[in-house]
């Protein structure tokens, strides 16, 4: 018999098993109600999986019945759910909140083996009992703080000791315990390398890598001490180099060589999934001693697919299922052959992928023994029991812990059931017969679904590829002896910058531009116009193409830039970098099509057109904390429009700037049109702003100049013939609300990313946050643990979260504030600053209970400096956001659908982000820029933003003549 037919038998005995006619799921009736209904409705099954996230962390009944409401109210089919209609609150609320609970606590009893390590102790006792072994995985939070990371390690070293002394007592197993290699360890634990270390980080790979290598040694060490088996799970595939490298790493050291009770996953839905598993096999021979290896089809599908895209990263996973089943069989083939270098252990509950296993294993000549299945806690036990029955080891692998953070684990189990392409779906299905479930599957189909046409944005640096981190490093190292470096044509007047987070280090001597050369510079501007502005729209647009280009070419000394003149990290550095590149493309998309797209109405014997014209001389004045991206938005907005500028850097970043007008200047921006003007704002800004020839200006800064400049521009200098257009973008002092309901392993590193990434220097920086209700304690608990534990120090090693403020001015105004909230407030947290800082380096603080009418409530601090508040409702929250003269940005971290319906329509700002921080805007997706105070309305990086650099004119032309008009003219 062929192959196949042996797999087509394989999984018809499989399919066929005595117990395949009960539930599929195993679930309690109550439980397959609610997947039979999500199966049949999405929207049921998009409120079910989000309602069942929130419900565990509810603490009232009246949340959950408010929950239950706002999520099911649209919604039918809800009565199998909950019992009997969409219920109320008050007493109705009363008695079904409780069952409410008690149905979703039993449903995920089902996935989740016991809430405390003892009683999972229990289960697996059982499950031994019954002829399947067990691997325990714990449960828990995100690991955001040390505490959290500490309560894993012991969790993981209790489990290992207490799983090895109870499996010891356990009668002898109906299940083989030998294979040809040698015993096979009973006790079985399942780790997360990312729960092992509060600071796990991709980019920061070096630092990840030792910590981890150090703590993962450390439970080998308890395992070892009682021959227990560790599995190192594999999580987002950001991750996964880190992981290996761990892995690899760890297992090569003297001590652990020889240890063969140890195993990695491998997931067959990646696209290198072969790469990694061949990898891993030649390391496998390379250390001499075997290890296992579990072949998943893997379960962040959904979010590799959507972080790969809004990264604009290749994504990592195959686009259909049907090419992970197939990628799966490649693998499993593989993965047999390579025995006995490595264990193979198949975890799958497909029975295609199943008997394809059986089948391939007996060809190669491996024993029963030699092969060991896996399965989910809860999923497909007819298998499990049909594999077991036939012979082979079937271990479960099974979680335990707690309810709330196990809400994940279940959410993933539903959505894995129901989901369309899942086979335990499908295999429910009637019409679905048994050729169609054991067809082979068929590489190939996939195609891609990018949209045509769609901006996309530029793909940031991946650090968690060696190749990009060691290209920061030697960009970095290339560019410190370069300095210091003169900045402008040499003058008198020169301003020194040092470097901001190690001032010994001498960045830049910044010559000022005169005040005679200032205007000379204005007058040929003026000049030179005419010509630029009667370039056609596509070469101008060219130009900006090849400047961002140009960008991308010289990413190194961009880089170099960004870290030692502004004090960026690498991500950020690299984001402005990306956000620069973006507005230069993006802008010269909307050129070509905005006069287009705007043209008036024509009737017939009436024709209208409106024509776009550069407004003439544009004054761009920057501010130093996106050194690049803010400049580079401005300017390509106003030369792609036809506009000649004065471009005038901030002080402190002046060599950023001068960095980019050389790249325009080489893509093809004439010298006369583009001018590089350093110096004081009091005295070149000033010049550029108050002289006549000027006809727009784009300013973003700090609220008093912004509104300085506007009052300037709004007097008529002698020989001034026009009215200034103003373009002010200027501060914020931003709120996230967090509701009762807000998920806060997700709220509070957004916070703590919003408030102090950057050390707090972004005008959409978080320095507000309003918790409601219920929400406060634990809120506050967790954040004051993670902010007491940043790390701060050099810009350069991306193991720290922050490093100094950019001059001496900002450090004293932090501190000035942070003196203010020490008086008017409690202080809750702030991050100990190390000795031997020689930097302006400001300790994140803060602060709770402050006092009505604080500075520190209303005032732009620019700096890390955070205030928390309490509110009893939404609305009050709103309300108290809005509370002030800045409207830039907001947040709202919350999993009640009312809540956000609230947010989107109350709480006006410039722009508002649900479920996730305030800062991060990109061009195309969020334009950007703020309401109230904060600016003039205008939105950077949006469809509209071009328009404030024209001037348009409308032609009107009667057609008519003597009685004939042309249809179309
Ligand atoms: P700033 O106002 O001190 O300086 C901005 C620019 O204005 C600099 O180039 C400066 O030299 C120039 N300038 C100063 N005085 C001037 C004058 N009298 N006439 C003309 N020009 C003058 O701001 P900053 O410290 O560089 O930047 C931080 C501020 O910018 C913060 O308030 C921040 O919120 C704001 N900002 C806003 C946005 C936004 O999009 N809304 C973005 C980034 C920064």
């Amino acid at each position: 018999m062929s192959i196949e037919a042996n797999i087509y038998k394989t999984g018809v005995e499989l399919l066929s098993h005595k117990e395949i006619k009960s539930s599929i799921l195993n679930l309690k009736s109550w439980s397959t109600a609610l997947m039979d209904k999500m199966m049949e409705h999405e929207s049921f099954r998009l409120a079910a999986l989000r309602f069942t996230d929130v419900a565990p962390s509810l603490r009232t009944d009246d949340e959950f019945m408010q929950h239950l409401n706002a999520y099911f109210k649209d919604v039918s089919g809800v009565s199998n759910f909950i019992g009997k209609g969409i219920p109320g609150q008050g007493l109705l609320g009363k008695v079904i909140a409780p069952v409410g609970r008690q149905n979703i606590k039993s449903m995920a009893k089902t996935f989740i083996a016991g809430e405390t390590l003892a009683d999972g102790i229990k289960t697996f006792e059982k499950l031994h009992k019954e002829g399947i072994a067990c691997s325990i995985d714990l449960l828990g939070e995100a690991v955001i703080t040390k505490a959290e990371a500490e309560s894993f390690m012991q969790g993981y070293h209790n489990a290992i000791r207490e799983i090895s002394a109870a499996s010891k007592t356990w009668d002898t197993a109906h299940y083989k315990e030998n294979d040809s290699i040698s015993h096979i360890s009973r006790a079985n634990v399942s780790i997360k390398l990312s729960a092992l270390y509060e600071f796990t980080s991709a980019t920061a790979h070096a630092d990840s890598k030792e910590a981890l290598c150090k703590r993962m040694g450390e439970l080998l060490d308890t395992a070892m001490a009682c021959e227990a088996f560790i599995n190192v799970d594999v999580e987002q595939y950001e991750i996964l180099p880190l992981t290996l490298d761990v892995f690899e790493t760890v297992l090569m050291q003297e001590k652990y060589k020889n240890y063969p009770h140890i195993g990695i996953v491998c997931q067959a839905y990646l696209r290198d999934g072969e790469k990694t598993l061949k990898r891993l096999i030649n390391f496998a021979q390379k250390r001499g001693t075997t290890f296992s290896i579990r072949l998943v089809k893997g379960a962040y599908w959904d979010y590799e697919q959507a972080h790969a895209e809004q990264k604009n990263w290749p994504c990592p996973v195959f686009n259909l299922k049907e090419d992970t089943d197939a990628n799966y069989e490649r693998l499993t083939q593989i993965l047999i052959g390579a025995f006995p270098h490595v264990r193979p252990c198949i975890g799958s509950h497909n029975a295609r992928s199943l008997a394809n296993a059986i089948e391939l294993a007996k060809e190669a000549g491996l024993e029963k023994a030699d092969i060991e299945f896996q399965a989910l806690f809860g999923m497909a036990n007819h298998f499990r029991n049909a594999l077991r029955d036939k012979g082979y080891r079937v271990r479960q692998y099974c979680p335990v812990g707690e309810f709330i953070p196990g809400m994940s684990y279940l959410v993933r189990r539903l959505l894995e059931n129901t989901a369309n392409q899942s086979f335990l779906r499908m295999q429910g299905q009637a019409d679905i017969d048994v050729d169609t479930l054991l067809k082979a599957p068929i590489f190939g189909h996939e195609t891609e679904h990018k949209p045509v046409n769609a901006f996309a944005n530029a793909a940031e640096k991946d650090f968690s590829l060696a190749q990009n981190r060691a290209r920061a490093e030697q960009a970095l190292t290339a560019f410190k002896v370069r300095l210091p470096l003169n900045v402008g044509k040499k003058t008198k007047e020169s301003i020194s910058n040092a470097c901001p987070w190690h001032t010994d280090i001498k960045v830049s001597h910044v010559y000022c531009t005169s005040l005679n050369d200032t205007k000379k510079a204005i007058q040929t501007a003026k000049t030179a116009q005419a010509t630029w502005g009667a370039l056609s729209i596509e070469e101008r647009a060219q130009i900006l193409e090849k400047a961002a280009d140009i960008c991308e070419r010289d990413w190194d000394e961009l880089f170099g830039l960004q870290v030692y003149e502004a004090g960026k990290d690498w991500v950020s550095a690299d984001a402005d970098i990306c956000e620069a590149i973006d507005f230069m493309r993006y802008y010269a998309r909307q050129i070509r099509t905005l006069e287009g797209n705007l043209q008036p109405h024509s009737l017939w014997g009436e024709s209208n057109k409106t024509i776009y014209e550069a407004k003439g001389v544009a004054a761009v004045i920057a501010p130093w904390n996106f050194p690049l991206a803010i400049s580079v938005g401005m300017t390509s907005a106003a030369l792609v429009t036809g506009n000649a500028v004065l471009y005038k850097p901030a002080e402190q970043t002046s060599a950023n700037g001068e960095k980019m007008v050389k790249i325009f200047h080489e893509a093809g921006v004439p010298e006369d049109i583009l001018h590089f003007l350093p110096g004081k704002g009091a005295v070149v800004g000033a010049e550029i702003v108050q002289h006549k020839d000027t006809n727009v200006i784009a300013f973003t800064g700090s609220r008093p100049v912004g509104l300085g400049i506007l009052e300037e521009a709004g007097k008529l200098t002698k020989g001034q013939a026009h009215v200034k257009k103003c373009v002010i973008e200027m501060g914020g002092k931003n709120a996230i609300i967090v509701d009762s309901s807000a998920d806060l392993d997700e709220a509070i590193p957004g916070i703590v990313h919003s408030a102090f990434a950057f050390q707090g220097q972004k005008c959409s920086a978080c320095s507000r946050v309003i918790v409601i209700g219920s929400a406060y304690e634990p809120f506050i608990d967790r954040l004051k643990e993670v902010v007491s534990n940043l790390r701060i120090g050099a810009a350069t090693h991306p193991e720290f979260d922050l490093n100094a403020v950019i001059d001496k001015t900002a450090q004293e105004k932090c501190e000035h504030y942070i003196k203010i909230g020490k008086k008017d407030g409690k202080l809750l947290a702030h991050t100990p600053l190390n000795k031997g800082l020689s930097g302006h380096f400001v300790s994140p603080h803060v602060f709770t209970d402050l006092k009505a009418d604080s500075k520190l409530t209303t005032d732009e601090v620019f700096g890390p400096v955070l205030a928390v508040y309490t509110a009893k409702n939404i609305e009050e929250a709103v309300s108290m956001a809005l509370d002030n003269d800045y409207a830039l940005t907001g947040a709202l971290y919350s999993r009640n659908p009312e809540t956000i319906d609230y947010a989107k329509t109350h709480f006006k700002v410039g722009n508002l982000y649900i479920n996730r921080g305030s800062t991060g805007a990109l061009v195309g997706r969020q334009p950007f820029g703020g309401a109230g105070l904060s600016g003039t309305g205008t939105k950077a990086g949006g469809p509209d933003y071009l328009l404030h650099f024209l001037e348009p004119r409308v032609i009107t032309e009667n057609t008519m003549r003597r009685g004939y008009a042309p249809k179309d003219a």
